[in-house]
Order: structure tokens, then sequence, then C-alpha cells
């Protein structure tokens, strides 16, 4: 099938979090099911082009009552035969963003282009089904529909409820759709905002969400996001399926990043190299005692940072004779609270590629105490390099991690059950027998895009053929 799978970001040319993971692996697997699958999205002003990218579409939009020119390019990224379409405008998506959803402008006017390239000038490729994700692109169903009356079928994966692009910026006046003409624009989320990530519930043909557990959990109160009632009437439309995780990247086997890789037969000894390294780069004293990592980024809402803070004020992260390294960026607050209450750790707070690496393969174990986590891809390169996740029991962590065989989890959002599951995980892995014998049941599991590329496979069929 002719597949457009829409995306802010994708790792290789602009990545914020998993989605960048997941917008170039899931492609990249349906590539291999023999799909024709391409992707649009953003050229976000991180991104340079070069000369072998080409030119394919120019046109214009109107948005706000201004006519703006759009070129479409195509890319492809080193080593990749996925073809990406770059969108460039120059007065909104030329503007630089970052995690957060307050940039209504810009993604108002990414739906409206990639809408307008489907609906009027790709004319040398027509997608069979759009794939959207997230709130970015969440819009485009709604425009096309009534901007250029064409429907085909859509598919919407919520890859994260809490950022559903909520908004007092009138940007269905500026598109020029009216609630006479489109009801549902009447639907608001409170106090009175326009949102983007209701109006691709409502109007997307069909749902998925990133892992089983987390698609019940959003139809509930506590994990809804205020969207849990339109979430519920369209369950029979709601599919979690588990992320995979590349099978290229982060493989402790070929790992350039490391200073030695190392496979399953080899664990201990590849491991104990990466970590006297990454001790000896952080400055932290070279010793065979536990390293406790955290990766992730720094947000007051999901990540369990209040935790983390929590153990550190209080003296018991890192606990006696072990170490801790913390990598994650974010909130600036945050980040400055994480810097006063650290005493004996090594709090890094940027995004560094090479040094997540490092983490991964020299820490014992890697805290992932999130209040809610979707999917989290965290876990599961954790898992890949033999390092045991210590995490909250929801969503993917819940659905991917085996409590006592490939980590630990626990229940309870508090500072006493965290400390008590980073002491239980310490534990386990202070026998040497049995440390080992979690590092292969980790090492061993398999967490390729594979089965969730062929569930998609699956949905899109179906919906294709109308039985969705
Ligand atoms: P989320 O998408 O909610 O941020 P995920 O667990 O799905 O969380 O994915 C996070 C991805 O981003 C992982 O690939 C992780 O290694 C990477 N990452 C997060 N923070 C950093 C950082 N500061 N430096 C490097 N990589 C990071």
């Amino acid at each position: 099938m002719r597949l457009l799978f829409t995306a802010n970001e994708v790792r290789g040319l602009y990545k914020l979090g998993g989605l960048g993971d997941v917008a170039r692996d899931l492609p990249e697997s349906l590539l291999l099911q023999n799909h024709d699958i391409r992707l649009a999205a953003p050229l976000h002003p991180e991104i340079k082009l070069s000369r072998a990218d080409c030119l394919v579409s120019s046109f214009n939009i109107t948005y706000d009552n201004q006519s703006l020119p759009v070129k479409v390019w195509l890319k492809y990224i080193d080593g990749s035969r996925l073809p990406i379409y770059l969108f460039e405008e120059d007065l909104y998506l030329s503007q630089y963003t970052d995690a957060s959803d307050n940039h209504a402008d810009k993604y108002a006017v990414l739906s409206l282009c990639i809408a307008a390239w489907v609906a009027q000038h790709s004319t040398f490729w027509q997608p069979h089904l759009i794939h959207l994700n997230d709130w970015h692109t969440a819009l485009i169903p709604l425009i096309l529909k009534h901007l250029f009356n064409y429907s085909p079928p859509s598919l919407l994966t919520i890859h994260n409820l809490a950022y559903q692009g909520s908004t007092t910026t009138p940007v269905f006046q500026k598109l020029g759709i009216s609630p006479e003409t489109c009801p549902t624009l009447n639907l608001k989320t409170p106090p009175n905002f326009d949102n983007f990530m209701l109006q691709g519930i409502v109007h997307a043909d069909f749902l998925t969400t990133v892992s089983p557990t987390y698609a019940k959990e959003i139809q509930t109160t506590e994990f809804g996001e205020g969207l849990e009632e339109y979430l519920k009437s369209r369950h029979q439309s709601l599919q979690g399926i588990i992320n995979g995780l590349s099978s290229v990247d982060y493989i402790p086997q070929s790992d350039p990043h490391l200073v030695q890789s190392f496979s399953i037969d080899t664990v201990e000894a590849g491991k104990n190299a990466n970590k006297s390294a990454l001790q000896k780069s952080l400055g932290l004293p070279v010793k065979n005692i536990p390293l406790i990592g955290y990766i992730g980024r720094v947000d007051g809402h999901q990540k369990g940072i209040d935790l983390i803070i929590g153990a550190l004020k209080s003296g018991n992260l890192p606990p006696p004779n072990t170490q801790f390294v913390f990598l994650g960026t974010g909130d600036p607050q945050l980040e400055a609270k994480l810097h006063a209450s650290a005493k004996d750790s090594i709090i890094i707070t940027r995004f560094d590629e090479p040094l997540a690496h490092q983490i991964y393969a020299g820490a014992d174990c890697l805290l992932i105490p999130s209040s809610f986590e979707p999917c989290g891809l965290i876990q599961l390169i954790a898992m890949r390099y033999g390092t045991l996740p210590i995490a909250k029991k929801t969503g993917g962590l819940a659905d991917t991690i085996k409590h006592n065989q490939t980590g630990v989890l626990f229940e309870d959002h508090t500072l006493e059950a965290f400390m008590s599951a980073l002491m239980q995980g310490l534990a386990l892995l202070s026998n040497p027998q049995r440390r080992l014998e979690l590092q292969k049941n980790m090492m061993s599991q398999d967490f390729s895009w594979e089965p969730s590329a062929i569930l998609y496979s699956n949905i899109y069929q179906n919906m294709y053929t109308g039985l969705n």
C-alpha cells in the first residue's frame, strides 16, 4: 500500500524524544513489509538541506488571510531508503520549537501544507492512507475534509496524550474553517480551548496508541487528560500496539559510542569496561560499585523528576557505596532544582546522544519513575544493554518489563516505593550469578519492530478494504 506517515520529528534529522525514534524505525520496518511508505515532516530550522535533496513541489497555501509559499523537498537519510518529504515555509515552519505543545500556528500550518499537498499537488504519488502522529499533524483529516472535500482513510497514533495542542490561538479561523460547516469545532477543552488532539480523535478513522496498557489507561479519568470520554466513545476503533526498537541503532555489539562492544556472551566484561570508561569520563572514582543512571526529558508532569529530586534532597540517592548519573534536559527550573539537590551525583542537563549510549552500556540499573508512560523506549534500550530498569508499573513499562526477571516494578508514586524498588534492584544485582542471569534475560528479549509493524499493516489493510 502507499502510506504517508506524518510526524514532527525523525531520528537522523531532528529529534526531541521517542516520537523521533518511532517515526524512523516503524516506517523502516513497514518498508520491509513491502509498503510504499513515505514520511512527511517540517523542514525545521535545525535541519540542513544538501545538494542531494531535490525539490519536488512548490505551491501556495492561505493561512490567516496570507498567501504563503511552500516548498516540498525529498530527502534520504544516509544509509536509508525511506523517502522523507520536508515541508518548507518561511513564516511559521521555520520557527524554533521545543517539546511543549505551545506552537499552534506552526502545526496548523504544517497540517495545512501536508493536506494541500496530498489533495492537490502530489500528482506523482497519492497515498492510499495517511498515518498521523500526535497533535502536530492531527488536524489533517479535518482540513482535508473541510477545505479540500477529500477524505482518504486516516489513522492517528497517540504517542503522548499529555501534549494535545490545546490553544487560544484562533487556528480554525485562520485556516478558514467555521463551526457552521464543521460542528466538531464547537468541542473545546477547559477552560474554552481549541484542541488539535481532540479534533484528530474525532476525525481520524482509526486510533492507536503505543502500548496495550496505555490504550486502557487513556480511557480513565486518571490518565485521559480530559479526553477520556471521547476516547471511550471510540473504543472499538482504538488499539494499543507496543513500540519496538531499531535493528540498526542501539545494538551493544556494534555501538560506535562504546569503548568496548559486547553481546549476551560477553556482557560481564563488556559492561565492566564501559562502566570504568564512563566513570572516568564523568570524573567519578573508577570503582567496581553499582552505577545508577537516569536518561530522559526533564518535565514536571510525566517523568517522575519530583521523586528523583526528593531522593537526592533526602540523601537517599545515591545509596551508600553507589554512584548516580543523571542525563536529561527540559524545564529550566527543574534542571536548576536537580543541580541544587545533588550532593554526590553527576547531573548533566543537555541532550547528548553519545553519552546516553555510554550510560545505557556502563550503568547497572536505570531509574524510570514516570507517573505515566505511553510506551517508553528507555527501558527497552536499557534491557538491550543488560541494564536493569527500576520503573513505575504503568503504560508500556508495565507491558515490557517482567518484575524480578527483566527489571523491578513499583506501583505507588511515593519516595518510599521508589527507594524500596531501587534497593530491591541493587540487592538482585549484588549476587554475581543472579546478576548475570538477569542480564542474559534482559538481553534475550525480542524488542524488534517486526511484530508491531505486522499489526499496523493489518490495520492499514482492514481500513483500506473497509473492514475497520
Ligand atoms: P519520551 O518520548 O517521552 O521523551 P521515550 O522513552 O519514548 O521518552 O524516548 C526517549 C528517547 O530520547 C530515547 O531514545 C532516549 O535515549 C532519548 N533521550 C532522552 N533524553 C536524552 C538526552 N538528554 N540525551 C540523549 N538522549 C536522550
